[in-house]
């Protein structure tokens, strides 16, 4: 049986891809996502979203995610839960095959995001889920009235550190220079913290270990010193790599693997747009996600409209 042809598929279930899906569900084509784990993406890993207009209070980011995937639903946009593991996207329809269905559609929204970028230290691998942690909303709880050490000097890293100390016994943050790159709003809360001490020009150069994660060897760019810190969690919060791969060699990539497409959203590849974290862009938060995720939808409906229809229903 040949596939069900949709107008619109949008690969990736966070804020910028139901944003989208919101849209072209609303405009009167035929929407599905395809998402892997559950919405939201980043978004649904963060406690408290402060910079999300209309919620004063602030929101979890998970119910954020729930909300915006209701918005789309309301309709009429589908979801399929399952990983993209092909994508063939100079063709017409263009075909996107998951581990778990065949999908055709006459235009592809890329909205995969990105994922934590790793440390690169020796034993990291073997020790997630042991201690080495990516995302401290999501772990922070096992490390309740323990000591933890955050790497990482941006507005992750930043969060998490205020996060934690809520919950921790003592919170190292060690960051490779001397001032952090995160928004001024965390600056003052994070040095009122009395259980946060950081540890500046420094990286983190060994794990040890028995079966969990016991303490990290950090050492002093500037004065070559390492120091061993005793810790039971470690969270690396050094930025993000985008989740391109899957059809790197189709649309074009700049030289870091972020979808090369302007504000139209539009890629090298007709009927293809790429919105929010994956796209390469000066801001990556949920609302430029979103935005991307409009202007995308309003570039497909285009597309559908004046060249979609020759495409065999
Ligand atoms: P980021 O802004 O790219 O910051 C990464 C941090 O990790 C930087 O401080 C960087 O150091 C450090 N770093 C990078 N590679 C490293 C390595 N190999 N070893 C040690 N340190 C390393 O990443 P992010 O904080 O995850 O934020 C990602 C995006 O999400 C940003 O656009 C951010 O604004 C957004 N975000 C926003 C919010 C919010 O608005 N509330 C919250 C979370 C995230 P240097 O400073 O020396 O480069």
């Amino acid at each position: 049986m040949e596939p069900k042809l949709y107008d619109t598929i949008i690969v990736g279930g966070g804020p910028g891809g139901y944003t989208a899906a919101l849209y072209t569900a609303r405009a009167g084509l035929s929407t599905l996502v395809i998402e892997k784990l559950s919405p939201g993406g980043q978004m649904a890993t963060t406690d408290q979203v402060d910079n999300y207009p209309g919620f004063p209070e602030g929101v979890n980011g998970f119910e954020l995610a729930m909300k915006m995937q209701e918005s789309a639903q309301r309709f009429g946009a589908e979801t399929h839960y399952g990983e993209a593991v092909k994508l063939e996207l100079a063709v017409s329809p263009k075909r996107i095959v998951t581990d778990s269905g065949e999908f055709l559609a006459k235009t592809v929204i890329l909205s995969t995001g990105a994922s934590p970028r790793e440390l690169g230290v020796a034993g990291e691998q073997e020790l997630r889920g042991k201690g080495v942690s990516y995302c401290a909303t999501c772990d922070g709880m096992f490390y309740k009235d323990k000591t933890v050490a955050i790497v990482g000097g941006g507005n992750t890293a930043a969060a998490d550190a205020l996060y934690l100390s809520k919950l921790c016994k003592k919170v190292y943050l060690i960051h490779r220079r001397d001032t952090l790159r995160a928004s001024r709003v965390y600056l003052e809360p994070l040095k009122s913290r009395e259980n946060i001490e950081f540890v500046w020009d420094s990286e983190v150069t060994a794990l040890h270990h028995e079966e969990k994660l016991t303490g990290v060897t950090v050492r002093n760019k500037k004065t070559s010193e390492e120091q061993i810190f005793s810790c039971d969690g470690l969270f690396v919060a050094v930025g993000n790599v985008p989740n391109s791969g899957l059809f790197a060699g189709q649309v074009n990539l700049t030289e870091n693997g972020y979808v090369d497409a302007d504000e139209t959203t539009r890629t090298n590849l007709p009927g293809v747009f790429a919105i929010g974290d994956v796209r390469n862009k000066p801001l990556r938060q949920i609302i430029t996600a979103a935005a991307d995720g409009a202007v995308a939808s309003q570039f497909a409906e285009e597309y559908v409209s004046l060249q979609g229809e020759s495409i065999t229903e």
